[in-house]
């Protein structure tokens, strides 16, 4: 029997609408496929594929939680926000995301000319290729443009040699307030987690304030079980979560079947001690 701690959650995971490469109604399959019993669509700072993906996941008998990860600068870092469970025709959500959609365009301008300086031409068009709207241009459709020219073998090296902090195709960008973002995700009825903590570069301290305020701000959730965190990092988190009293979350965030590591549905448990986020919906 399918139990809450064994259900096969897969609550993070990226389509065309933003930087993954697979339509919302061929993850819903693949999720299918996977044996995931509950899935979220999470594009970056867009909900432009929710109804898609919720009438494919439907269709296959999946159960669907509307989702969205959002861009957020707190302490001069970025960090993600996810929102599970929103009402994704909610207008101060769909507000706020279209503000922080906004300033892609102009990054990516200034991510390209910084490549030009570099020797590498082109970068805009080519990156705006991959994306299709520069409103959501993001790294990864530069790196997918890189690899395409053979300046790296694949994104993993585009990132580390380009596209972070300190390396020539790097723009600093203000995202949304850690405060906007999680007040969006609540005023749509939503539940606001933070998307894979191991992968912030904020110290102990900071990270312990990172947890207080959003807690103090009504975030509910961490994710424990991610695509981007290590075995060790499953134990970390999974104390962070019970320590601050967060629910946890379970998420592949599979972008492409080639360039993620994880796929749908195919990550551990969530650790039985832990309260999942998805008890948070009935
Ligand atoms: P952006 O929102 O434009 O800053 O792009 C962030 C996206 O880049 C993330 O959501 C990931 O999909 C991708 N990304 C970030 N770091 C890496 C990395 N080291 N390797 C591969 N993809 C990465
Ligand atoms: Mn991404
Ligand atoms: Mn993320
Ligand atoms: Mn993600």
């Amino acid at each position: 029997m399918t139990s809450v701690f064994t259900l096969n959650a897969d609550l993070h995971s990226h389509s065309v609408v933003s930087d993954g490469t697979l339509t919302p109604e061929e993850l819903a399959e693949r999720a299918h496929a996977n044996g995931v019993h509950l899935w979220a669509l999470t594009d970056h700072d867009e909900l432009d594929g929710q109804e898609r993906a919720r009438a494919a996941a439907s269709a296959l008998g999946l159960d669907y939680l509307a989702g969205v990860e959002i861009s957020v600068t707190w302490m001069g870092q970025t960090i993600h926000i996810v929102g599970l469970g929103i009402d994704a025709a909610h207008a101060g959500i769909l507000e706020g995301l279209r503000h922080t959609r906004e300033g892609r365009g102009n990054r990516a301008k200034l991510m390209a000319e910084q490549l030009l300086k570099v020797g590498i031409s082109g970068a805009y068009e080519g990156a705006l290729h991959f994306a299709g709207n520069h409103d959501l241009i993001s790294r990864t459709h530069f790196a997918r443009f890189l690899v395409e020219q053979g300046v790296c073998p694949d994104t993993e090296h585009v990132f580390k040699n380009y596209l972070v902090e300190d390396k020539p195709g790097f723009v600093p960008h203000l995202w949304a307030t850690l405060d906007d973002a999680v007040s969006w995700i609540k005023a749509a009825g939503g539940v606001a987690v933070i998307a894979h903590p191991g992968r912030y570069k904020l110290n102990a301290m900071q990270m312990d304030e990172l947890y207080k305020h959003f807690k103090d701000i009504g975030g509910l959730a961490i994710e424990v079980i991610t695509g981007s965190h290590s075995p060790n990092q499953y134990q970390t988190y999974g104390k962070i979560a019970q320590q601050y009293g967060f629910l946890a979350s379970r998420g592949s965030d599979f972008h492409d079947p080639n360039e993620s590591h994880t796929d749908l549905g195919r990550l551990p448990h969530l650790p039985d001690h832990l309260t999942p986020v998805w008890s948070a919906f009935h």
